[in-house]
């Protein structure tokens, strides 16, 4: 491996962080194997992390599923899997912590008031907050009693770029306050946000690296943000290009034929999936590639630029003939 642009004192360690939302396919099996084979190519851990926050989106039932299509791929993960939603004292304490340093505040709004005052400005859809409770309140149960309404909470976002430096874009930049504005990190109806989540998990599990697909890209700059404000080291970022179609589409989660769960059934040799996230790698290893070929192989600094494809002709090989 190149040397790190970031230096991190210790081994490496990624995560595996599937949101039981619905089916793991395809897309990220190759993120999921490309950062696994990353750890255990650097002789580091793999922790599993179930994001299951977000209660309405999360089915209990598909934890067993994404356990079960992680296991068929082959790759294996360290210590007992971390589940969100088991215990919420960490998240409640990173909360405190903010709205003690006067990095986060009570917010009232609800999403129709704030649709009526912004468009949907972020590539992941969500609204610009323009900031209306930021000095508002003098603290959430003031502004529960005042406004009779729940409050949640958002961190205050100091104009101007916020700077990400990934493994495999080089230097980008971010303006998270004119992106998304003060962002929740715990929603009116008491739901802590992925961003803080995430942020508050990669730092209690000593993740050195996030390999994760590039739809993260911008969460990164705020998960930066928090780090910063809660005192956390940042890890290093490699954002994986995302997978498309044969037309160069982005894979769509309502395809059948691309869950993985699906493919086990249908008889599919995961050691043929794994050649195709070795494909697109750029790494020659043949049809069949084991997970610890994988491993021996990559060298996730010389990834092809580009998004990865998957064509029929590809899905063909992983079945039986
Ligand atoms: N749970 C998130 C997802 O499935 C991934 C979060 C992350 O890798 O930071 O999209
Ligand atoms: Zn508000």
């Amino acid at each position: 491996m190149a040397a790190p642009t970031s230096e991190i004192p210790g081994p490496v360690v990624t995560r595996l962080a599937p949101s039981p939302t619905g089916l793991l396919h395809l897309g990220h099996a190759r993120s999921f194997a490309l950062a696994w084979a990353f750890a255990r190519a650097n002789g580091g851990r793999v922790v599993l992390r179930i994001e299951d926050l977000d209660r309405e989106r999360c089915k209990p039932e598909l934890v067993d599923a994404c356990e079960r299509d992680i296991a068929w791929l082959g790759l294996d993960w360290d210590g007992e899997k971390r589940v969100q939603s088991r215990d919420f004292a960490p998240y409640e304490r990173a909360c405190e912590e903010l709205v003690a340093s006067g990095c986060a505040y009570a917010c009232t709004c609800t999403r129709a008031e704030i649709a009526a005052l912004s468009a949907p400005h972020a590539d992941d859809g969500e609204q610009r907050y323009p900031g209306t409770c930021r000095g508002r309140w003098t603290n959430e149960a003031q502004a529960r009693e005042v406004s009779g309404r729940p409050a949640g909470l958002r961190l205050a976002v100091e104009p101007g770029p916020v700077p990400v430096t990934d493994e495999l874009r080089g230097a980008l930049a971010f303006d998270v306050a004119e992106d998304v504005g003060d962002f929740l990190i715990r929603r009116r109806d008491g739901a802590f946000a992925y961003q803080l989540a995430v942020v508050v998990d990669d730092a209690r599990d000593g993740v050195t690296d996030v390999v994760r697909g590039d739809d993260l890209l911008s969460s990164a700059a705020r998960q930066q943000l928090l780090q910063r404000a809660l005192g956390l080291r940042t890890p290093r970022w490699w954002h994986l290009s995302l997978v498309t179609d044969e037309h160069g589409e982005r894979l769509s989660k309502r395809r059948g034929d691309i869950a993985l769960s699906q493919l086990r059934t249908r008889g599919a040799d995961p050691r043929a999936v794994l050649g195709w996230v070795a494909r697109s790698a750029g790494l020659a290893l043949g049809p069949r590639v084991t997970p610890a070929e994988l491993a021996r192989a990559l060298d996730l600094r010389n990834l092809p630029a580009g998004p990865a494809r998957l064509t029929p002709g590809d899905i063909a090989g992983f079945l039986p003939a």
